[in-house]
């Protein structure tokens, strides 16, 4: 692609870019998706639960809240209308015990702030009643949460990007950058080296999207955070699991607690653990199934060790530091950083993949304010 020019280049085909990508090209963009790797979501987004959250946990008012309540209805709309697999199965968040009560309804609370409306509340008669098989002295039923098949959703939208003109290349590694009169210059590795300036950049990443604005010459480094990798194993479950909604416990500080769910192929596991790293790292560490066992062990006496075979890991990109509390996702726009064309991603964790679509939608609005 030698000085090529493009109307609107997405960096990054994960679920976020694709879901990005297709809604400008629905929206009249001509858009190009590089892609460093030789096919689509081969990175976070193939590696994580593939949960359809509610939208529980995150602070009332914040992007995390507003995009995943909303991206969970257009998600649940999307899969029908594209037949892409998903079941809306339900959750249980279980308290273990009375002194978790209070932890449980604070949750609840929460999500009513976030408009969630449709948790209940089960003592533990009623939330045995549904899942016999837990230990629980009482539970949240969160009926709207899900699960969806993450490959075939980033294939429709693959699929509707591409019906709507646009058009993905994989071994496509974006290097760097500069701001010029005519868009932002972009140098693109494809087996060899070359530029294509683009009148909107939209940078979607994931762990690389903090390297990519670095490499953007005049970009201000004030304006880029820093992504920290928090890995997260599961163990796979050998044998059918006796749940049928998703099975968690009350969330941690980093992550939401190893917790239990059932692929659509039926295939059940547990995860993920999370672990502050130094660098995006896939190999599984087999010597935390101890940890895992008696995690899971607390609301599901009935596991046994042997059942539990190691998985896979997936790594988060967060702007929460260590010991630090709640981040937000970040939508970077011109608007914020000063550098025309370019909107930023950056710290798209869970619930990522649930708020794909109304992530889409912000940044369609961030480019075109006048359609807010
Ligand atoms: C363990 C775990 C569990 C999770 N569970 C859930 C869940 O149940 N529900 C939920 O809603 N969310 C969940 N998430 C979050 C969700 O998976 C992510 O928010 C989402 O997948 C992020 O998608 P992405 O497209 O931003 O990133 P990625 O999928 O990482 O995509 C970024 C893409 O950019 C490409 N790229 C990087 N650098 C360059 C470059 N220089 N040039 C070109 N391309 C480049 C990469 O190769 C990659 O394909 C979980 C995440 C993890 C890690």
């Amino acid at each position: 692609m030698p000085n090529e020019v493009a109307d609107t280049v997405v960096i990054g085909a994960g679920v976020i870019g694709l879901a990005v990508a297709r809604r400008l090209a629905q929206a009249g963009h001509e858009v190009l998706v590089l892609e460093t790797n030789d096919a689509i979501g081969q990175e976070t987004s193939s590696r994580n639960s593939g949960v359809i959250h509610a939208g529980l946990y995150y602070p009332p008012g914040s992007l995390k809240a507003k995009c995943c309540v909303n991206g969970k209805r257009l998600l649940y709309t999307y899969c029908e209308q594209r037949h892409v697999a998903h079941t809306r199965c339900g959750k249980l968040i279980v308290a273990v015990s009375e002194e978790q009560h209070d932890a449980l309804k604070g949750l609840q609370h929460n999500a009513f702030n976030s408009g969630v409306d449709d948790l209940e509340w089960l003592d533990q008669t009623r939330a045995h009643a549904l899942e016999p098989d837990i230990r629980a002295s009482a539970a949240l039923l969160s009926p709207s949460s899900g699960i969806v098949d993450v490959h075939e959703l980033m294939l429709a939208l693959l699929a509707d990007l591409e019906a709507a003109g646009g058009m993905l290349v994989t071994h496509s590694q974006v290097m760097g950058g500069k701001s010029t009169k005519q868009g932002i210059e972009l140098l693109v590795d494809s087996g060899n080296e070359s530029t294509l300036i683009a009148t909107t950049v939209i940078n979607a990443a994931g762990h690389g999207a903090a390297d990519i604005a670095h490499r953007i010459s005049g970009f201000p480094a004030k304006h880029i955070p820093t992504i920290y990798p928090v890995r997260g194993h599961y163990y796979e479950h050998a044998g059918k699991l006796p749940f049928s909604r998703l099975v968690y416990p009350l969330p941690g500080k980093t992550g939401l607690g190893i917790h239990a769910t059932v692929d659509l192929g039926g295939q059940g596991r547990f995860g993920p653990d999370a672990e502050y790293c130094d660098e995006v790292d896939y190999r599984f560490d087999e010597s935390r199934k101890h940890t895992f066992f008696d995690a899971v062990q607390s609301w599901y006496p009935g596991l046994s060790a042997s059942s539990l075979q190691p998985g896979f890991v997936g790594v988060r990109p967060k702007l929460q530091g260590p010991g630090k509390g709640f981040a937000d996702f970040m939508i970077s726009t011109p608007g914020d950083h000063g550098v025309e064309g370019l909107v930023n991603l950056f710290g798209i964790d869970s619930p990522g993949l649930t708020s794909s679509l109304a992530l889409a939608e912000e940044v369609l609005l961030s480019i075109h304010p006048a359609n807010k």
